[in-house]
């Protein structure tokens, strides 16, 4: 695959091994609603263009059997210290009430490790190859306009978001022609990225390897 950029989709995916359906204590439906309400719906179809593009890594499956993007380790991971909702989540996440049963978790840990495999042998071979990787990161974000954004006047299909230190108007100008039929902003009302630590990856040249952050509004289903 051409150039230094990787994608990452980690959230589009709805599967849950059906040997690990009866650890879940909320009812089938509910289930059901926490797995499409928090999933990054169509994320893997929207970005796709760019995947065949520069290839990446897509999770098959839903951030309530593991979510890539948390610290493996539980202690380092606030989300787990505050809410339970490290990459096993014990906690559902509409309401505060016990998801599942943690007798799979050590189990379930093998499809975290799989897929940070599989995103560091890719970031491997780009390095070894251009040098340098940029990591997309797709997610989506709500068509609500919420209270705490600083413009609420302009809600975007598309939102660019990037450090400036990273700015790269190569990659800028390669997803504004991806998406023209869009409406597209750039680092609002969602500014920045997030540098991708949250995984158990030897430091591979961190250093040289920001991560944009790519987010589009999809309207729940
Ligand atoms: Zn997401």
């Amino acid at each position: 695959m051409k150039d230094h950029y990787l994608l990452h989709i980690p959230h589009s995916g709805l599967e849950i091994p059906n040997k690990y359906l009866d650890d879940y204590l909320i009812s089938a439906d509910d289930l059901k609603q926490n797995i499409y309400q928090y999933a990054d719906l169509f994320t893997d179809d929207l970005f796709d263009g760019l995947y065949k593009k520069f290839g990446g890594v897509k999770n098959s499956y839903s951030r309530l059997l593991f979510d890539p993007e948390r610290f493996f380790d539980d202690k380092e991971e606030s989300m787990h210290q505050q809410f339970k909702l490290g990459w096993f989540y014990e906690n559902s996440i509409l309401d505060e009430r016990p998801l599942r049963d943690t007798k799979h978790k050590t189990e379930i840990a093998k499809y975290y490790r799989e897929h940070h495999q599989k995103l560091h042998a890719m970031t491997k071979e780009k390095l070894e190859k251009h040098g340098k990787c940029t990591l997309i990161d797709c997610h989506s974000f709500s068509n609500e306009t919420y209270w705490f954004l600083e413009d609420k006047s302009r809600l975007p299909d598309i939102c660019i978001g990037f450090e400036e230190y990273h700015k790269d108007q190569q990659l800028i100008d390669i997803i504004v022609d991806e998406f023209k039929s869009y409406d597209i902003a750039i680092n609002e009302p969602y500014s920045g990225s997030l540098c991708s630590h949250a995984c158990t990856w030897p430091p591979v040249r961190m250093n040289t390897w920001p991560v944009e952050k790519v987010k589009n509004i999809l309207a729940l289903l």
